[in-house]
This record gives structure tokens, sequence and C-alpha cells, in this order.
């Protein structure tokens, strides 16, 4: 186990994924996985971040983000609040930044954002004393949502380094597969992105990934084979022709998973849209199906990152 003390020289707020080094990432899934036998025992809380307050500050939807965070900061102790754009002062006019200053104001020790336009975390954290942490902005990034997809691989897999990792459905506009393309290459995997041409980034293969336009290709030889929702909340209702075609050349039945290894772990960050990009047979295949582990991993890596954010300023 590594020593906590190494979580000194991490960064004050966790915007995405980039700037944060492989030691660093291997460092805080370890913390994490210290977190995970304590979330299965009957007594789940500690008193290491006592007396400090979360504030989860959501103005776009979630259930687990915002679930897990909320258990996370309460299992170590900490007082946590909720709030979302429909019940607040948004509602009435208030502009973002007003809104933040406001929490701030109230001592908050950490904020946890999830916000619909790219970039509007960052501006939180420039203006703001707490830590801040992004849990979704518009398409660009969604750290934790990569390191906890990384902590459920470890829990099947050795090492990530050399798997072959395939991350199917609207690439474009996800930012979950924007923080995993950059996590899981970091750690050595070979990434692989499957998209109709409509969900496809440009130039996407700047980022070290194979591109391939039928799932068919893109899943043969898979180890881990990560499924994504089309964003229709940004992308616009005419990206696909139809859910049926879609499906057919995109969607992850047992037939493709049949061309992947044997060991292929299914995953899905949620909320699923069932026989749009995933067969309800492969979502429920508990030999493969990782996504309820994904969900169990989530709150364990936000303690590992409250408590590596918050610690180290005691
Ligand atoms: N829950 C994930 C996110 O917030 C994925 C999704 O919504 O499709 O980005």
């Amino acid at each position: 186990m590594q020593s906590r003390t190494q979580f000194l020289s991490w960064p004050k707020h966790l915007l995405d994924v980039d700037g944060i080094d492989a030691a660093k990432i291997q460092a805080i899934l370890e913390v994490a996985q210290g977190y995970i036998a304590r979330n299965r025992a009957v007594d789940k809380k500690h008193s290491i971040l006592k007396g400090r307050t979360l504030i989860n500050a959501f103005f776009e939807n979630s259930t687990r983000t915002r679930t897990s965070f909320e258990l996370a900061g309460k299992r170590l102790g900490m007082d946590v609040i909720n709030i979302s754009a429909s019940a607040s002062s948004i509602s009435k006019g208030e502009t973002l930044l007003d809104t933040a200053l406001t929490l701030n104001a109230m001592h908050a020790d950490a904020i946890v954002v999830r916000h619909p336009s790219a970039g509007a975390v960052q501006l939180i954290a420039e203006k703001v004393n707490a830590h801040v942490i992004n849990a979704g902005d518009g398409a660009h990034a969604h750290p934790t949502q990569a390191l906890l997809d990384a902590l459920t691989i470890l829990q099947k897999k050795p090492r990530i380094e050399g798997l072959n990792i395939t991350i199917c459905g609207d690439i474009a506009h996800s930012r979950v597969a924007r923080s995993n393309i950059h996590l899981l290459t970091k750690l050595g995997a070979h990434v692989t992105v499957v998209a109709p041409p409509t969900l496809m980034p440009a130039q996407v293969e700047r980022y070290g990934v194979r591109v391939c336009d039928n799932i068919r290709d893109g899943v043969a030889g898979a180890d881990v084979v990560m499924m994504l929702r089309i964003q229709f909340e940004r992308s616009g209702s005419t990206v696909i022709a139809s859910v049926r075609d879609y499906f057919h050349r995109y969607g992850l039945s047992h037939a493709v998973l049949a061309t992947a290894k044997p060991d292929v772990l299914v995953m899905h960050p949620g909320p699923m849209n069932r026989g749009v990009e995933i067969d309800s047979a492969v979502a429920d295949d508990l030999m493969h199906s990782a996504i309820l582990d994904q969900v169990e991993m989530g709150v364990a890596l936000r303690q590992a990152v409250l408590e590596m954010m918050l610690s180290e300023h005691v």
C-alpha cells in the first residue's frame, strides 16, 4: 500500500484526468481499493473528514454520480448538502458564478459540480476557495467516471497495461469516452473506438486510438467492451436514422460479444438504453457484465478522491 503522504502534490481541483500522471492514478486506485471492503461491512463510517462540508451542485440530472458522492462524503464523516438547478436560485436568473460564490461563502470545503456546458466547472474552480471536483461538464470530461472504470477493470484483470479496450457509441458527445480515452491510454491499454461517422469526433486517431465504424470489427479480441448511450441531449435527435439500424451496426448482442476474448468484461456508465446500444441479455449477463460493479466502485473511488484532496489540508 502506497503512503498517503504521496498525495501532498495532488492538484487542488479535479477537473479532468489529463493533468494527472500515471503514478498518481495508481495511487488513488490503491486508496480506493481499501474502501471497497469497508463499504461491504455493516459499519461503513469513518471520521477521516469529520467536520468538513461537501456541496453537490448538480445543474444537470444524475442518479449514480450524485448519490455516490453523497454516500462517499457521508461515509468519510462529512456534512453533505445537495442542490440542483431546478431547486436553486439559478431558476430565478442567478448566474452560475454568483451561485458558486454563494456556496463558497458558506465555507464549503469541497464543491462537486455537474454542468451541461464544457468549461463551466473550471470557471467555478477559478473563483472559489473550496476544492472543486468535476462531476461532468458537457461533452468535455468526467474524471471520476474514468477512474472508477479503471478501478472496476482492476477487480477482474491484473493490470490495464496491454488490455484491448473497445469503447462503442456516441464518442463525439460523451465526456465518459473522452476521459476514458485519456486515462486508459495513459495506463497502457490499446483503445479502440467504434461509432457511426455522425458520432465520431474528427481526427480522433490523434489520441492514440484505433478507429472502427462497426461493432463487429471493434469488439473482435477485446478484453473489455464499454458501451455508451447516445447523448441525445447534446447531439440532437437526428444523429441516427433508426434505432433498429443503429442496434444492428453498433449495438452489443451476445452474437457480437462471442468474437471478444472469452473472459471479456462488459461495461456501461449508465443510464443504459436497453435495446438501443445494448441488448438486455448482455447487460444482465453476470458472466460478463460489470455494470453494477461500476456503481459499487463509484462510491469507493469517490471516497478516495475526497480523502486525497482534502486530508492534505488538515
Ligand atoms: N452518466 C454518464 C454521464 O453523466 C453517461 C451518460 O449520461 O450517458 O456522462
